[in-house]
């Protein structure tokens, strides 16, 4: 293979889909991806565990099937759970891996973006660690930036999504206190690789979710991930 082409297979900082600038905590919650999928979008979702605290070991130790469901009442509800993201970005910016971008993580569950369902088959899933409705600090801004521009280095990045925006109704990840303007600015991508409601307003109405329905904050609890 021509050295330009294997570069545009696997350009700097890149490795078997593990992005050489974070710090891999491999999970063992993922497959696959289907044949010839093409890897176009990025879901933002938000996680803390338990919810609004900050800084522990328990996302690490959820998707690495190690969490002490007995450790906290909340806990209790995530019983059993097998989920995953490819990344999770820390309160202070830290990046964390845990599967390979070239594989599906768990993070989407039943999912419908671009006209396209199950949304785990061929995206990209970015955990934000923070609580729906709460704002997010501007060093995770900054990382996920970067990772934005990292990923799409690799992967034909068209799109960008909240999990809210993939699964209205039913999720409402990361919500109102994530700021779609500023990702955008950062980025430097266009508009229309961005949710239209989140290019109207800080504040949108999401198109086909139920203003007045609430969902308990947290992790990706309430529905298989698979
Ligand atoms: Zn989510």
């Amino acid at each position: 293979m021509p050295a330009e082409a294997q570069a545009q297979a696997q350009p700097a900082g890149w490795r078997d889909g593990w992005l050489e600038s974070a710090l891999a905590v491999p999970s063992p919650n993922y497959g696959p991806r289907p044949n010839g999928a093409l890897i176009d979008l990025l879901v933002v979702h938000s996680i803390s565990l338990p919810p609004g605290q900050y800084g522990g070991p328990e996302i690490e130790q959820l998707f690495g099937n190690r969490l002490d469901w007995d450790a906290h009442p909340y806990f209790a509800g995530l019983r059993g759970l097998e989920v995953s993201s490819h990344f999770l970005i820390r309160r202070d910016g830290t990046l964390l891996q845990f599967v390979s971008c070239d594989d599906r993580a768990w993070h989407a569950g039943r999912s419908c973006w671009r006209g396209r369902e199950n949304c785990n088959d061929d995206s990209i899933g970015i955990e934000l660690e923070g609580l729906e409705g709460e704002p997010f600090e501007p060093v995770q801004y900054r990382t996920l930036a970067d990772l934005c521009q990292a990923l799409a280095l690799r992967y034909a990045i068209a799109h960008v999504a909240g999990h809210e925006h993939i699964a209205p109704g039913r999720k409402l990840d990361p919500g109102p206190g994530f700021d779609w303007a500023q990702l955008r600015q950062a980025t430097r991508w266009p508009a229309d690789r961005f949710p239209l409601a989140t290019v109207a307003g800080r504040n949108p109405v999401i198109s086909g979710a139920d203003p007045g329905k609430t969902v308990a904050p947290g992790p990706d609890s309430t529905a298989a991930m698979q």
